[in-house]
C-alpha cells in the first residue's frame, strides 16, 4: 500500500494538489512511454500518471486524457489539429530566433519536427523563465489554434503557435543531448509540435489510454478512498465497464464528469447512449461464399438484407417535447418546428451540412408518437425518373459542405436498416428481430426519400442465391446477413462482428475483400502520363507502432481524368522526405519520386498476396525474414473519403489475409513482386 502511494507521489514533485496539472509532468510521462515498447509497461506509466491526476487535480482529467489521445474534442465536434509542416516551421523559427533555413536544414537531417523544435528551443538563450505551461492551458491554446478561421487565419495560427512555444521550458531538453538516443527527452516543445502535427508517435494507442483510465479510476476509488488494493478481477470489471460505456457514448466530455461524480462501476446507469453523441457503428465480417454463411449460422434464424452501396448515416432526432434527451455536448445541426437532429458519418463526423435535404424531410417520415430516435442507415443516390438506386459514384459527386437544399442535384434516398434508440430507451441490447419491428412501426416510408432496407428471412441456399442476384441487379453490393434472435443479435457498437456477415458479389468470383490503403508516395508517369503521377506507393497502418507500412505500388484502375484529379489533390501534400513513421525498403531503386503526408485513403482490390523484400507490411507478424506482405496486381477502386488514414486496413488484417490464403494453399506459384 505505502509503496503504491509513494510511487504516485514521486512522479512529479512540482505539482501542488488542487493546482493545474503541469504540462511538464505530462511530458515526463510521454517521454517515459516513448522510450519503451512493451504495451503493459506503457499502460502502467499511463495509468500511474492518471492516478496522480485523480488524486491531485481531478478537474484536469479531461484535458489530460484528450492530450494523451491527441484530440481536442470528441470526433463529432469536428475540431482537428494536423497543422501543415510549413506553418509549424515558421513558428519554430520565429519563436526561437533561428532562420527558416536553419530549421529546414535540421528537419532534413533529423526528420522529426518535434525534435527540431526541442533542439531549437534548447539552444535559445532565455532572459527570463517563462510561466510554466499547464495541461489545461495547452489544451486551450491548441483549441484556439485549431478553431482559428477567416481572413489572416494562417498568420494568427502562427502567432498562437509561437505563444505556446515561447512558454515551453527552454531547458527541458539538456544541452548536448543525443537526439537519436534519447528521442529528445521530455521537451515540452517537442510534444507541442507533435501534437500540432496530429501525431504524438509514442506508441500509445487510444485503446491503451481507455484501459489506463479505467484502471487508474479503480485504483483511485479503492486505494485512495477505501485503502484497499483492487484485484485483477476488479480492474478487469472497471475496464469492461468503461469500454462498453465508451462504445455506446464515445465522448470523454460526457463520460469523465459522470465517472468522477458517480464512480466507474456506476457509469452504465448514468451514461448511456444519448441522441446527439454518435456511437461507433457496428461493422461486418467478410465471407467468401453463401455456404460459409450457412456454416456460421447453422441452426439459427438469420436475415439477408440488401447491402446498399452509398454512405453510412447515423441519424439522431429528438422532438422538442423530449428535448432533455439530447446531449448537451452535441451541436444540433438540423432544427425544425418538430425537433432537433443530426446526421453522422461512419467516422462520427457531422454530415448535417452535406444533407440538409434529409434533415429537412426527416420529420415527415416519423409516425405520431415517435419522439426520439437514433437510426442506422445508408444514404444512396436515387434516380427520380427511373425510381431506382444509382451507383455509388453518383453520390460521390455531391458537395460535402454547405449544401443548399435548392442546389441539390443528386437526390438521395435513405435506407434504414437498424434502430438503436427509441423514445428515451437504448435498444442496442435488444434482439435484432425486436429492433426491426420497432423500426417498421415507428416510421412511414416515402418513395425515393425514405425506405426500409429490403430483406428476406430464409435459411435456404437457393433462396439466398436469388436474393443476392436480385440485390446486385438493384445496384447493391450484395447482402448483409444478420443474426435475428438472442444476445448474439444485439447491436455491437464499434465491433467488426461475426454476427453480421457481408456477402459481396465479388467474393463469389474469388477475388476477396478489398483493402483500404493510404497513399504515401508517387512516381512520375511515363508516355502519355508524364504530366501527372503514373503510379503510387500505398501503405497500411499499424495501430500498435503508429507506423505506416508499405504494401504495394499501384498503377492500374485509374482513368486519365482520375489521374489528373489526383495529381492536383496530392500536389498540395508533397513533403521533402519520408516521414519517420513510414516503414519501407531502404533500397535506392525502391524509393518513390515524391512523398506525401498521410492523408488520403483508397480502396484497392488485389488478386492475391505475396511476400516481398521491397515492402514492409506486417513484416513483424508473418515471420518472412524481414519481408513484408504485398499485393499482387492491385487495382484502384475508389477514394474512401469517409476514412481517415488511421482507419486504413491494419497490418494485422493483412497478415491474417495472407495467412488465410497460405493455409488454403491457393498461392502455390512463385513469389513475385507486382510490376506495372
Ligand atoms: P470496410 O470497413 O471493411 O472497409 P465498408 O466500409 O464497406 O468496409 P463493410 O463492413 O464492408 O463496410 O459493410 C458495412 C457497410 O455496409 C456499412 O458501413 C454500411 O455503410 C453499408 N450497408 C449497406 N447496407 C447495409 C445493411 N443492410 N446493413 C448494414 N450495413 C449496410
Amino acid at each position: 500500500q505505502s509503496t503504491l502511494k509513494s510511487k504516485t507521489k514521486d512522479l512529479y514533485p512540482d505539482w501542488t494538489p488542487g493546482e493545474p496539472v503541469p504540462y511538464a509532468a505530462l511530458c515526463t510521462t510521454f517521454s517515459k512511454i516513448e522510450m519503451i515498447t512493451k504495451r503493459l509497461e506503457i499502460l502502467a506509466h499511463c495509468s500511474l500518471f492518471l492516478r496522480q491526476v485523480l488524486r491531485l487535480t481531478p478537474k484536469d482529467l479531461l484535458p489530460t486524457i484528450l492530450l494523451m489521445i491527441n484530440k481536442l474534442a470528441a470526433d463529432y465536434a469536428g475540431i482537428e489539429l494536423g497543422i501543415g509542416e510549413s506553418l509549424i516551421m515558421k513558428a519554430v523559427s520565429e519563436s526561437t530566433g533561428r532562420t527558416l533555413a536553419q530549421v529546414k536544414a535540421d528537419q532534413n537531417e533529423i526528420g522529426d519536427l518535434g525534435m527540431v523544435a526541442a533542439k531549437s528551443r534548447s539552444k535559445q538563450p532565455t532572459m527570463f523563465k517563462p510561466k510554466p505551461l499547464t495541461v489545461r492551458g495547452v489544451h486551450a491554446g491548441l483549441m484556439t489554434i485549431a478553431t482559428t478561421e477567416g481572413s489572416g487565419a494562417q498568420g494568427r495560427k502562427v502567432d498562437n503557435i509561437k505563444k505556446l512555444l515561447s512558454a515551453t521550458d527552454a531547458h527541458s531538453m539538456d544541452k548536448g543531448v543525443d537526439i537519436n538516443k534519447d528521442k529528445g527527452g521530455a521537451s515540452e516543445a517537442k510534444y507541442i509540435v507533435r501534437t500540432l502535427e496530429g501525431k504524438l508517435r509514442l506508441g500509445l494507442a487510444e485503446k491503451t489510454v481507455l484501459v489506463a483510465l479505467a484502471q487508474a479510476m479503480m485504483f483511485h476509488e479503492m486505494s485512495e478512498k477505501d485503502n484497499k488494493i483492487p484485484s485483477t478481477a476488479d480492474l478487469a470489471k472497471a475496464e469492461s465497464t468503461l469500454k462498453s460505456v465508451y462504445s455506446e457514448l464515445p465522448s470523454y466530455e460526457v463520460i469523465i464528469p459522470a465517472m468522477l461524480e458517480h464512480g466507474i462501476l456506476n457509469l452504465p446507469e448514468n451514461c448511456r447512449l444519448q441522441p446527439g453523441v454518435p456511437l461507433k457503428p457496428m461493422l461486418a465480417k467478410p465471407t467468401k461464399s453463401i455456404t460459409e454463411v450457412l456454416d456460421r449460422f447453422e441452426g439459427k434464424d438469420f436475415t439477408c438484407e440488401y447491402k446498399y452501396d452509398g454512405e453510412r448515416a447515423q441519424i439522431h432526432f429528438v422532438a422538442h417535447s423530449a428535448s432533455e434527451e439530447y446531449a448537451t455536448a452535441a451541436p444540433a445541426s438540423g432544427k425544425s418546428d418538430k425537433g432537433v437532429s443530426n446526421i453522422f458519418s461512419r467516422n462520427s463526423e457531422d454530415l448535417s451540412k452535406k444533407y440538409p435535404d434529409i434533415l429537412g424531410k426527416l420529420p415527415t417520415w416519423v409516425k405520431e408518437g415517435t419522439k426520439s430516435f437514433v437510426l442506422d442507415c445508408e444514404t444512396v443516390a436515387w434516380d427520380m425518373v427511373e425510381k431506382k438506386v444509382l451507383p455509388f459514384q453518383q453520390l460521390m459527386t455531391r458537395k460535402r459542405k454547405d449544401v443548399k437544399v435548392e442546389d441539390v442535384k443528386v437526390k438521395v434516398c435513405v435506407f434504414a436498416f437498424d434502430i438503436l434508440y427509441l423514445n428515451g430507451e437504448a435498444l442496442v441490447n435488444k434482439p435484432f428481430r425486436e429492433r426491426r419491428e420497432h423500426l417498421h412501426k415507428s416510421f412511414i416510408p416515402v418513395e425515393g426519400e425514405f425506405a426500409f432496407a429490403k430483406y428476406g428471412d430464409t435459411n435456404e441456399l437457393e433462396e439466398i442465391q436469388t436474393l443476392l442476384e436480385e440485390s446486385v441487379k438493384s445496384s447493391c453490393e450484395g447482402l448483409m446477413v444478420k443474426m435475428l434472435d438472442g444476445p448474439e443479435s444485439s447491436y455491437e457498437p464499434s465491433r467488426r462482428s461475426q454476427n453480421w456477415l457481408k456477402v459481396k458479389k465479388d467474393y463469389l468470383s474469388g477475388v476477396g475483400d478489398s483493402l483500404d490503403l493510404v497513399v504515401i508516395g508517387a512516381y512520375y508517369g511515363k508516355g502519355k502520363r508524364t504530366s501527372w503521377y503514373g503510379a503510387f506507393l500505398l501503405a497500411c497502418y499499424n495501430p500498435t507502432t503508429q507506423n505506416y507500412e508499405t504494401v504495394c505500388n499501384i498503377g492500374t484502375g485509374f482513368s486519365e481524368a482520375v489521374l489528373e484529379h489526383l495529381h492536383t489533390q496530392l500536389s498540395d501534400i508533397v513533403i521533402d522526405r519520408a516521414k519517420p513513421f513510414y516503414t519501407h525498403s531502404s533500397g535506392n531503386k525502391d524509393q518513390p519520386d515524391v512523398w506525401f503526408e498521410p492523408r488520403f485513403v483508397w480502396e484497392v482490390k488485389t488478386a492475391d498476396l505475396t511476400l516481398s523484400p521491397r515492402y514492409k507490411a506486417a513484416a513483424d507478424e508473418v515471420a518472412g525474414g524481414g519481408k513484408g506482405v504485398s499485393l499482387r496486381f492491385p487495382r484502384f477502386i475508389k477514394e474512401r473519403d469517409d476514412k481517415k488514414p488511421e482507419q486504413a486496413s491494419t497490418s494485422r488484417m493483412i497478415a491474417e489475409m495472407y495467412q488465410k490464403q497460405e493455409s488454403v494453399g491457393k498461392n502455390k506459384g512463385p513469389s513475385v513482386d507486382d510490376d506495372f
